[in-house]
């Protein structure tokens, strides 16, 4: 998470900077674009389990509506600061458009450690920040979904307490809901499979395709841990994956599966049998054709950029590589997948997921799979033929297209009033 020297926002603002050069962005549209539309600071009072109260602090932060309503998840981590969020939702913005679907960008964020809180606690906390969010979200302006820390439990809270608050079920306010009361068959391993996507679909371009190519997963959550058993599932050897209490390797391959199983025993993929432990950091520099962080940002830096052994990086989380670390992959000729493409799977289904709930007409999951596949290879094109026409790097290319689009979109709506 965001460390005394590094600022995501400054980040996001940088990236935006360097695409408004490259593409010629009209300077009035660029002072738009480098603030956020709406920033919502809200205090959370929660009655603690032991009967006191606490005070949290929360953010919903709305970058960009003019393509379409607003979407980003909801982080809750003890490290959560405004300027992450803004900086988040901002690549949502970003994310959206190279994707191609009709959204803007968003996010949420409450300030607290959800592995220390009970149910109870969560639910409380979760059902008032909604409730202090109501004037701003729904189903036509901004729709949450899960994201560090959050689950669909958590968007079940969420949707319930909006819902109560109209007196009928609104189940497009969030994705990432449970199936029962609306979401969508595919979205828990959405954005893995939208990753391993486009990795596919760059496999032939950067050779992956030769024997059993190998792959490293950093984050074992929701992203990280679906990306490995995919990944698995279509003839790359998982070597190695950690999360935020360290790492394992096996060179002659990990089963996922059997990983998952004992993280759900112990807590941790720390312990697995047959395995040796490493460090995060020791992770990040594990020889392997594939690297893929899938926790946190800030992690591939200018301190261990020059040390990456992989052959191509795909960016399951937001955010893992900083601009400096980008410098020096690009001058070893180290391709990265960007996070606003490489992680895009998880809002396309969330945006199929609110297509099925406004209509209230479900698909089936091969149904979801199959047009998730063709965006996530469609974009992945996109962005390549604009980095070979560019001459840029993949991230340069990606936020080059999204600029543009956000930019097309400004243009022809105009400036109210
Ligand atoms: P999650 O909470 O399910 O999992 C996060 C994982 O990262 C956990 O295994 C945790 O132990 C691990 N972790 C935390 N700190 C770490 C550290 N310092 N080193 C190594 N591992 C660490 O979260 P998630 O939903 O899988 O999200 C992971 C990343 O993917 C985030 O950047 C998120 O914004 C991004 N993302 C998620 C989705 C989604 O649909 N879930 C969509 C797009 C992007």
């Amino acid at each position: 998470m965001a460390g005394d020297a590094y600022n995501p926002w400054r980040t996001a603002l940088a990236q935006l900077d360097e695409a408004a050069a490259r593409i010629g962005l009209d300077p009035d549209v660029h002072a738009v674009l480098s603030r956020p539309r709406r920033t919502l600071s809200v205090s959370v009072p929660t009655r603690m389990d032991d009967g006191s109260l606490r005070v949290f602090e929360g953010f919903r932060v709305q970058h960009n509506m003019t393509r379409g309503p607003c979407k980003g998840g909801v982080r809750y981590h003890p490290a959560v600061t405004l300027d992450e969020v803004k900086a988040l939702a901002m690549w949502m913005t970003w994310k959206c458009a190279v994707v191609g679907i009709p959204y803007g960008g968003a996010k949420g964020g409450v300030v607290c450690d959800p592995k220390a809180m009970s149910p109870g606690e969560l639910e409380r906390m979760m059902r008032r920040y909604t409730s202090e969010l109501l004037p701003i979200i729904g189903p036509e302006q901004d729709i949450p979904a899960p994201d560090v820390g959050t689950d669909a439990t958590v968007m079940a809270w969420m949707m319930d307490t909006f819902s109560m608050n109209r007196g009928y079920s609104v189940p497009g306010v969030v994705t990432g809901k449970p199936l029962s009361i609306g979401g969508s068959r595919g979205r828990a391993e959405a954005t893995a499979r939208g990753c391993v996507d486009v990795v596919l679909a760059a496999a032939k371009r950067y050779g992956l395709r030769d024997g059993e190519p190998t792959a490293a997963v950093q984050g074992y959550g929701n992203a990280g841990a679906n990306c490995a058993r995919l990944l698995a599932g279509c003839g790359f050897r998982v070597i190695a994956v950690s999360d935020s209490r360290g790492g394992i390797i096996e060179p002659k391959g990990l089963d996922p599966s059997a990983v998952s199983e004992h993280k759900g025993r112990t807590g941790s993929v720390v312990g697995f049998p047959g395995s040796a432990a490493i460090t995060n950091e020791e992770l990040l520099t594990t020889e392997c054709d594939l690297l893929v962080p899938a926790a946190l940002e800030n992690q591939i830096t200018g301190r261990n950029a020059a040390d990456v052994r992989a052959r191509i990086i795909a960016e399951a989380a937001n955010g893992p590589t900083t601009p400096g670390a980008d410098a020096v992959l690009e001058s070893r000729g180290v391709p990265v997948l960007p996070d606003i493409l490489a992680n895009a799977g998880g809002v396309t289904v969330s945006y199929f997921e609110w297509v099925q709930s406004l209509q209230e007409y479900f698909w089936g999951e091969r149904s979801v799979n199959l047009q998730l596949r063709d965006i996530m290879q469609r974009a992945y094109h996109e962005v390549q033929r604009e980095a070979d026409r560019e001459g840029s790097s993949l991230r340069a290319a990606a936020m080059s297209l999204a600029v543009s689009r956000v930019a097309e979109a400004h243009r022809v709506r105009g400036v109210y009033p």
